[in-house]
């Protein structure tokens, strides 16, 4: 059953995580989580049948084709993990700080190329590449875009769960030579950074976002935003008077 992984792996009279839910509308979001966990890495979420197919990348994406970066292919979430940001209190699964790094729509691309280029398929082409193990793709996020792909790695290391993947970026014109993804620490929602959101205890007031982030054109991206807002605000525990 879908998220059933998800649901046993929590204690959710704990962890501020969203509950274990299958969305019935569909989607095509992705988001990728910056987890300051027992090891620093970046969750990289497919909105895909109705919950996020997800992928921990120890070293993070890479706007990089030279990059062929392991992703270990994880239980499936809950779309409402899209915008969670937050602490995972200690003696919980994945404990540690979390900030959402990016977010976007994706779409699948259809495995068979034209002239060398790839060309967008459809959600039975994307749910047979996962399947397979080969599974290529758009990204439109606001610091990752273009195509890439996650592949399954085929050969079984001694000790290895069989849930290794690599994530590949695709030749096109969003290639970055030498891309570092650690020269970006913000969250791409609250302009925060794992610090910042590990030493809130929920006293502090919320601070405006950064200016500069350009304007929130998506709806969904903008329902994200003003759900933390008022997340961060009820947190703060300060309820202030609107200014005009
Ligand atoms: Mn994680």
């Amino acid at each position: 059953m879908a998220l059933e992984e998800y649901k046993r792996k929590r204690r959710f009279e704990e962890t501020p995580e969203p509950p274990a839910k299958v969305a019935t509308k569909a989607g095509n979001r992705f988001v990728v989580q910056k987890h300051d966990a027992t090891r620093l890495h970046y969750d990289f979420r497919l909105e895909m049948e109705g919950v996020l197919k997800s992928w921990a990348v120890p070293k993070g994406p890479s706007l990089d084709p030279a990059d062929k970066r392991l992703a270990m292919h994880v239980e499936d979430h809950p779309v409402s993990y899209f915008d969670f940001e937050g602490n995972i209190p200690e003696n919980n699964y994945g404990a540690g700080t979390v900030i959402v790094w990016d977010v976007g729509t994706w779409q699948p691309l259809s495995p068979v190329a034209v002239d060398g280029k790839y060309v967008p398929g459809t959600e039975a082409e994307a749910a047979a590449m996962l399947a397979k193990g080969d599974l290529k793709f758009r990204l439109k996020g606001k610091r990752l875009k273009g195509d890439f792909a996650l592949i399954k790695m085929k050969g079984r290391r001694p000790g290895s769960k069989g849930n290794e993947w690599l994530m590949i970026k695709k030749h096109d014109d969003h290639v970055v030579e030498g891309y570092d993804i650690e020269e970006i620490e913000d969250s791409v929602l609250s302009g925060r950074t794992l610090a910042e959101v590990a030493g809130d205890t929920g006293s502090r007031e919320w601070k405006s976002r950064p200016t500069g982030r350009g304007k929130l054109k998506a709806a969904w991206l903008a329902d994200a935003v003003a759900k933390l807002d008022k997340k961060r605000a009820a947190e703060s525990g300060v309820k202030k008077k609107r200014k005009k």
